[in-house]
């Protein structure tokens, strides 16, 4: 087995392996150097306080006791389909039986007159969150260039340190692509309660460097002058190693419900897969920890001789300031949601429809809404709109 990436979704594919009683060899290659590490603190936790050795997905002695062999800090930049093989950077070849490409995703950097993105902050990796960290205390003004989870989960963050922060939000609403529009509407009071400028439906037109720092042309005609750019406007897969080596690839590499690419010999996971999922509307690709890890299993128990359709529940979370945002399912399609409980009190759930069908809960601050939405909606029990508003009904005792 090869896994190219050694991000969340790579290293469960690697470690789930093992478990599922895999006895052959198993070589994971990471163009990153650092010990593979989770990326959620580094927009939460990491910003404020964490050290870098908090971070590890699995203790060093996991990948020796599992016989994973580590090639970290290596690229591979060529997939050789009929010989079966990897070319690394260095120019060595690696053979494989199966092949499992982890690539993830990198960030998305709109074209904005006069940026020069070698100096703009972002953050993906360690490496970034390192450069960001070290940036803090010189910081007064700061421009997010992106209203998504993480340009959100930064603005927080700047907040608590009396950094000044604008937002520059293309949209109509925040996390648009995500929550639903009930959701966006409280992101936006809490935003602004924290004392951050949100600028929804304005871009950044152009970008100059001035003495300290920049200044930034607006759609809207507005100019600011700040520190520093964080760039935060989605992201792109690295599909790319696929694409040349024939693959299909389609805003990510292409796989079935199996997770296979259009090579049976090859399979697609984590952040880079384009996969079909039950759970929304036609093939997507999910940014999550739970798609990146459960895939991982769901291609090692394949390989393993114990094949399932990849159809786990997708769920996700956010931090911003006092907000610990929990979503289950997926809210594409939907069309109405519905309030549970009260805003005013800081913890609540909004249920999301997709005609009468429950798609998706969104709760905020409220971990047992949450925890129970995830196991109503993997046992396929649709509660009503009705039933979803009135806080006298039981929903624990709904699922079967
Ligand atoms: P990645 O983690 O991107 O790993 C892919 C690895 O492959 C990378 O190290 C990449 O450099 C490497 N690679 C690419 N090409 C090559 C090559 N040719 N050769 C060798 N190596 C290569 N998800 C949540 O569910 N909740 C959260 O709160 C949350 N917060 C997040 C906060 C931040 C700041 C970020 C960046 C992400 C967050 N996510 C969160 C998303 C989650 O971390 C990702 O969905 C997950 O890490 C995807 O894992 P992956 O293995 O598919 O991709």
């Amino acid at each position: 087995m090869v896994i190219i990436g050694s991000g969340q979704a790579g290293v469960e594919c690697a470690v789930a392996l093992r478990h599922e009683g895999f006895e052959g060899s198993i070589v994971m290659i990471g163009d990153e150097p650092d010990l593979p590490y989770q990326r959620p603190p580094l927009s939460k936790e990491f910003l404020k306080s964490v050290e870098d050795s908090s971070l590890p997905l699995k203790g060093e002695g996991v990948y020796s006791s599992s016989h994973i062999e580590r090639r970290l800090g290596e690229t591979v930049r060529r997939i050789d389909r009929e010989a079966k093989q990897v070319e690394l950077s260095s120019g060595e070849r690696l053979s494989y039986d199966h092949l499992v490409i982890a690539t993830g995703a990198r960030n998305r950097f709109p074209p904005i007159e006069g940026l020069d993105v070698s100096k703009v902050l972002e953050l993906r990796t360690l490496a970034h969150a390192r450069v960001l960290t070290a940036r803090l205390d010189g910081l007064r003004h700061v421009t997010i260039i992106g209203g998504g989870f993480i340009g959100l989960e930064v603005a927080a963050l700047l907040r608590q340190r009396d950094i000044a922060v604008d937002v520059l939000e293309f949209a109509d609403r925040l996390m648009g692509r995500v929550l639903s529009p009930l959701m966006s509407e409280q992101f936006l009071s809490l935003h602004a309660e924290m004392g951050t400028r949100i600028r929804l439906q304005t871009v950044a037109h152009a970008v100059a460097e001035n003495a300290t720092g920049f200044t930034v042309t607006l759609s809207d005609g507005d100019t600011l002058e700040t520190d520093a750019i964080v760039m935060a406007a989605g992201v792109v897969p690295n599909a790319e190693l696929a694409m040349e080596a024939g693959l299909e690839v389609e805003n990510g590499v292409v796989v079935d419900e199996m997770l296979r690419t259009s090579d049976a010999s090859i399979s697609a996971i984590g952040d880079v897969a384009a996969h079909p999922n039950k759970w929304g509307v036609g093939r997507i690709r999910l940014e999550s920890v739970q798609n990146a890890v459960d895939q991982g299993k769901c291609v090692a128990a394949r390989i393993a001789g114990k094949p399932y359709e990849y159809s786990d529940l997708p769920w996700f979370w956010s931090h911003q300031g006092k907000a610990k945002l929990q979503i289950a399912g997926l809210n594409m399609g939907m069309d109405s949601s519905v309030l549970r409980g009260d805003p005013a009190d800081g913890k609540y759930s909004v249920f999301v429809y997709r005609g009468d069908q429950l798609v998706a809960v969104e709760s905020m601050n409220a971990p047992a809404d949450h925890m129970v939405a995830r196991r109503l909606l993997a046992a396929g029990v649709n509660v009503t709109k009705e039933q979803a508003a009135d806080r006298s009904v039981d929903l624990k005792g709904m699922i079967p």
